[in-house]
């Protein structure tokens, strides 16, 4: 393999480990080390690498019709993907859009509100309210929305002007003597104060990871919490846009995260899960009274992409979700994620530097903290979240690290979200390789 720099890294100082083969939840560099993929890279691979099932259905679409474009034709894949997610969708979701990944879908999703509003005769609604603390990806539109203040600092003069309320933090935002319900409520009186500033009227939609990831380390809502939410956005005729990119597609033991909420967006994103990373597929579920307003005024949303809907894509992600169904794995990430909780709680409940251990099915989240007693963050010029992955490669294990911002400080966290076929096995090896990097690293920082 060619020791070529002229691939536009992420990261420009250091060039990454060159990955040659994968094997159920293992993947493999030109070197022969192997990593157990403890992520799914990033909360993508659900299935694992290697799925014969899956690699067999694209081998099929491809010998018949690897790309149609979606201003001439439909293909039959695309149709069977839509009926099954439609299928096991929320009540009154009756489409599906079809895009590459997820920052397209919450573009799409932001551009269906603002579309639905003008030919419904509410041109003046032109306000989204989204949370600080959050990520909804890194195109201008998804970006504006995401709350992530060191992704968005260099680029805010590009980016359209949107309203941040308090995330649902439990950790650090819920006060000592309150209940996680009537913390739920004061989140729902801020954001309802919020939308009166703004004035009802102005208002298109919330948008909110119904499971908070990428940018605060798994951030779990309190009971209550998206009901107010979906009560308030009721009330002003306001969308509710739920972001299910990342928590969605079975990675918190339902298919859809906000089912264990009891609330049915409007509109709803999900990406990496969907094609668990055999190729790249997002995709807007959204409410048949929003695409039947297009439908009976324009005709058309007006937005579309060259790769919407493609075949192969399609192909991957409906073997994706058939094994799933077929092989019972929303009952597996029920059980060993049940079972990982109970390791990460044995081995790292009681580490000086572990904050907090949160999550849902196999998707779970450690604030790492400098001092338990008063929750103080590392200082962020050490990196600890940097220096947690590499020790974490070393140790063959991938894990999804990363130091969040709030309110202009750092944060460091470690992100888990292992395939769903994930072993017992597996877990204890994830659990025991994280315990020694951290301890490494620590130790190391003195
Ligand atoms: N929304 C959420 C909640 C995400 O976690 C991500 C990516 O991590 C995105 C959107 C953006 O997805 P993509 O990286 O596929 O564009």
């Amino acid at each position: 393999m060619s020791q070529s720099t002229h691939v536009f890294h992420r990261q420009l100082a250091k060039r990454p480990p060159v990955a040659v083969s994968g094997q159920g939840i293992w993947l493999r560099d030109a070197e022969g080390r192997s990593y157990i993929d403890a992520s799914g890279g990033a909360a993508v691979s659900c299935l694992g690498h290697g799925h014969p099932d899956v690699i067999a259905a694209m081998h099929r679409q491809i010998d018949q019709l690897a790309y149609a474009h979606t201003s001439f034709f439909t293909t039959e894949v695309a149709e069977q993907l839509a009926d099954l997610l439609v299928g096991s969708a929320p009540a009154g979701m009756s489409h599906v859009y079809f895009v590459s990944g997820g920052s397209e879908a919450v573009e799409a999703a932001l551009k269906m509100a603002r579309q639905y509003f003008v030919e419904i005769g509410q041109p003046q609604r032109r306000h989204f309210i989204a949370r600080r603390q959050s990520y909804h990806g890194n195109t201008l539109g998804a970006l504006a929305v995401g709350g992530n203040e060191w992704r968005r600092e260099q680029f805010r003069p590009l980016l359209i002007d949107v309203t941040h309320v308090s995330p649902c933090y439990e950790y650090r935002g819920r006060l000592p003597d309150e209940t996680p319900e009537a913390y739920g409520q004061r989140l729902v009186a801020e954001l309802a104060r919020t939308i009166e500033e703004l004035g009802p009227d102005n208002v298109m939609a919330f948008v909110a990871e119904t499971v908070g990831g990428a940018t605060a380390g798994v951030l779990t809502p309190v009971p209550g919490y998206f009901k107010g939410i979906r009560d308030l956005c009721d009330r002003h005729g306001i969308l509710l846009i739920l972001d299910e990119v990342m928590c969605g597609m079975g990675r918190t033991g339902t298919l859809h995260a906000c089912e264990q909420e009891g609330v049915v967006p409007d509109l709803l994103t999900v990406a990496k899960g969907l094609g668990g990373g055999y190729q790249p597929i997002g995709a807007v579920l959204a409410q048949g009274r929003i695409v039947e307003t297009m439908r009976q005024g324009s005709g058309l949303f007006q937005h579309g992409h060259t790769y919407l809907g493609h075949a192969v894509a399609c192909a991957a992600a409906l073997a994706v979700q058939q094994v799933i169904q077929r092989d019972h794995l929303l009952t597996q990430v029920r059980d060993r994620g049940a079972y990982l909780a109970s390791r990460l709680r044995h081995e790292l409940g009681d580490h000086p530097h572990v904050g907090d251990i949160r999550g849902r099915g196999l998707f779970w989240g450690l604030e790492l903290v400098q001092d338990r007693a008063i929750r103080q963050w590392f200082e962020p010029s050490l990196k600890l979240h940097a220096r947690l992955k590499s020790a974490a490669m070393e140790e063959g294990l991938m894990i999804y690290p990363m130091g969040g911002t709030v309110d202009g400080r750092c944060g460091d966290h470690v992100l888990l979200a292992p395939p769903f076929i994930s072993s017992e096995g597996e877990v204890d090896q994830i659990v025991t390789r994280l315990r020694r990097s951290l301890d490494r690293v620590v130790s190391d920082i003195g």
